[in-house]
C-alpha cells in the first residue's frame, strides 16, 4: 500500500483547516493509498472531527517524548492520542533548521511516540553542502542511526534543497537515498521535496519510494488528490 501524506506546515488555522477536510472528504480519493494530513496543532481537533469516520488519518507535526512536564510550548504523545490523533511528523529539517532539533532529540522523539503507541513519520535529509561534498549517504545512516525498526514507523527522505524550492531529486537520486536507508532499517519510505502532480508519478514509480511526503501541494485539494492517485500501484 502506498501512503501520502499532506504537511500543512503552519498554514490552515482551525476554520480553513475544517474547509479544507469537509472538501476532502467529499473528494474521490483512491482505493489502496493511505492518506494522511498533518495539520497544525490548533487545528488538529477540528480536522479529527470533520475527518471522523473516513479512511484519512490525521497527524501532528512534532511530539514531544516526556508524557508532561514544564516544557512550555510543546505537546506529548498522550495528548494526541487524546485528541484522536494516530501519528505524527518528526525532525522535519524545518524544527532542525530553525528549531535547534538535533539527531538526538529526534531519535528522543521518535521513541516516545512509538512508545506510546503512535504512528510516526521520522524525517531525515541532506543539505545541499552536504550533497555536494559526497556526504549524502554518511548522513543519512548518521539521522536513522537512532531509530528502531518498528512497525509504526517510516521514514521520510527530504533532501534539504528539495524542500519548498521547486527542486526535485530525480528519480534515480532518490532511489539511491532510499536505498541506503532500507539496508539499515526495513520501514516504508516516503519521499519529500517539491512533489507536485506533474512529478509525482515517475518518483513512485521507484521500488524503494513507497509513497510520499508532500507539503505545498497538499494546501490544494485538487494537487493533493492528483498525487494520491499517481500513488495507485
Ligand atoms: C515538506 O514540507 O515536508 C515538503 C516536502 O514541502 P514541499 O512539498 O513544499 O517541498
Amino acid at each position: 500500500m502506498s501512503l501520502i501524506a499532506g504537511n500543512w506546515k503552519m498554514y490552515n488555522g482551525p476554520v480553513e483547516a475544517g474547509e479544507l477536510c469537509r472538501t476532502l472528504r467529499k473528494t474521490d480519493l483512491p482505493d489502496g493509498v493511505e492518506v494522511i494530513v498533518c495539520p497544525p496543532f490548533v487545528s488538529l481537533a477540528e480536522s479529527v472531527q470533520v475527518l471522523a469516520g473516513t479512511e484519512i488519518g490525521v497527524f501532528a507535526q512534532n511530539c514531544h517524548w516526556e508524557a508532561e512536564g514544564a516544557f512550555t510550548g510543546e505537546v506529548s504523545a498522550p495528548m494526541l492520542k487524546e485528541l484522536g490523533v494516530y501519528g505524527t511528523l518528526v525532525g522535519h529539517s524545518e524544527r532542525r533548521q530553525w528549531f535547534g532539533e538535533t539527531d538526538d532529540t529526534v531519535a528522543r522523539r521518535v521513541y516516545a511516540c512509538l512508545e506510546a503507541g503512535l504512528q510516526v513519520i521520522a524525517c531525515v535529509g541532506e543539505t545541499e553542502e552536504q550533497r555536494d561534498k559526497g556526504a549524502t549517504h554518511a548522513v543519512l545512516r548518521r539521522q536513522v542511526a537512532g531509530f528502531e525498526a518498528d512497525q509504526n514507523l517510516v521514514i521520510a527522505y527530504e533532501p534539504v534543497w528539495a524542500i519548498g524550492t521547486g527542486r526535485t531529486a530525480t528519480p534515480d537520486m532518490a532511489q539511491e537515498a532510499h536505498e541506503t536507508i532500507k539496508e539499515l532499517l526495513d520501514v516504508p519510505m516516503l519521499y519529500g521535496g517539491s512533489v507536485k502532480p506533474d512529478n509525482a508519478a515517475e518518483l513512485l514509480a521507484q521500488p524503494a519510494i513507497d509513497g510520499a511526503l508532500v507539503g505545498g501541494a497538499s494546501l490544494e485539494v485538487d494537487s493533493f488528490a492528483a498525487i494520491c492517485r499517481a500513488a495507485i500501484r
